[in-house]
């Protein structure tokens, strides 16, 4: 069905199920848009700041606007989170921003693991601290890792994020297998006529290796309009040639996201497609974002933040969180607006996490 198609259905009625922590029975409504996508996952930025100044995203590096409030706190995202568990949302990704500049994250990381009902803590991270947090975060309950590589070409590394690391963002990819993850995800942003050349370094390097590399498309933001009409390029070019290569598309599973997976029967790694221009992108959303600062974002190419940060100062706010929330998932779109060059208020995306 696309997007477009999808008719708003009427809010659904209060069904009992068990409580997050296992506890008394009481009746909760189910995280439900007006369009029935259940939203189970949540995109938490856990910080604006960023030590990287990739060019599409922060080609300045991170400046702190005047007057910006701080980001939440370890308490603040634990009630965040019991809320949204309690409506049956069970996957929660951390992100930024760079996360790993928190000196907490090991412990917001705790905190959300322990919460009941959450059944996978994601990270996204450029991983220049992955070769000291991987064994910690991976105590602290962390089910899953994106890293972020726009190259495996060191230069090339350097000139889009600005930072000379590669070496260590891979060291931070090893350390994350020493520590126990089986499978990691590396996102990589495409580029034309930057790291377009670089799908056979990509290849080679999966080969072996049990990692997903996932081609973003280049997403429009306030900040980047000239960077985006020199180098967006569209991930069907890519997937073209993989097909024709031999790469299946991967039985979709629960929790699965709008990226397409492709497999190859010579590759252990896969290939992802991450393509939010295609006309059914908006079709699987079952994501909700939350900015550092505890504002509620419906879509990634939305226009406002609704502050949540009043109801998550004490955990027996529960009850009202949860009114809020459900009140205003009645208002997520159906789909975003990047067809008609509507990319909403976002000027970069260290704002609220991608
Ligand atoms: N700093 C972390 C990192 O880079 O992995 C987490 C935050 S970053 C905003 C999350 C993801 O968004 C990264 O994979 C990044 O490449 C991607 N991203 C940022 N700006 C983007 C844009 N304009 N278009 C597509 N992807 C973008
Ligand atoms: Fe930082 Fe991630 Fe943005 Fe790069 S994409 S500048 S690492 S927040």
């Amino acid at each position: 069905m696309e997007a477009a198609a999808m008719k708003p259905v009427p809010l659904r009625i209060a069904r009992v199920q068990p409580a997050p922590d296992g506890g008394a029975r009481r009746p909760v409504l189910p995280l439900r848009d007006s369009f029935e996508r259940a939203c189970h996952y949540l995109r938490l930025s856990v910080t604006d700041v960023c030590n990287f100044q990739c060019a599409y995203c922060l080609p300045d590096g991170y400046r702190r606007p005047v007057g910006a409030e701080p980001p939440l706190t370890v308490e603040e995202i634990r009630n965040l989170v019991s809320g949204f568990a309690s409506m049956g949302l069970w996957k929660v990704r951390l992100t930024g921003g760079e996360p790993t500049v928190r000196r907490d994250i090991v412990d917001i990381v705790r905190a959300v693991a322990s919460v009941g009902g959450i059944r996978k803590v994601a990270l996204t991270t450029n991983a220049c601290r992955l070769t000291k947090l991987a064994a910690p975060l991976r105590e602290a309950g962390l089910t899953s890792l994106n890293v972020s590589v726009d190259s495996l070409d060191r230069r090339r590394f350097h000139e889009i994020t600005g930072q000379d690391r590669l070496d260590e963002v891979l060291a931070g990819i090893d350390a994350a297998f020493d520590a126990g993850f089986d499978w990691i995800k590396v996102n990589a942003v495409l580029l034309r006529d930057w790291n377009d050349v670089d799908l056979n370094a990509f290849l080679g390097w999966i080969r072996e290796r049990s990692i997903t590399v996932r081609f973003i498309e280049l997403m429009r933001t306030g900040d980047n309009s000239t960077l985006f009409a020199r180098h967006h390029v569209s991930a069907a070019s890519i997937q073209a040639r993989l097909v024709r290569d031999g790469w299946m598309a991967r039985a979709r599973e629960e929790g699965d996201g709008p990226a397409m997976e492709l497999v190859h029967p010579e590759y252990r790694g896969r290939i992802g497609l991450i393509a939010p221009y295609s006309k059914d992108f908006c079709t699987t959303c079952n994501r909700l974002r939350v900015s550092s600062q505890g504002g509620l974002r419906l879509c990634l190419f939305g226009e406002a933040d609704h502050s949540l940060r009043a109801h998550l100062q004490t955990p027996d706010q529960l009850e009202e969180l949860r009114d809020e929330v459900q009140r205003l998932i009645g208002q997520k779109a159906v789909t975003h607006d990047l067809h008609r060059g509507n990319h909403g208020t976002t000027s970069h995306f260290a704002a609220i996490g991608g």
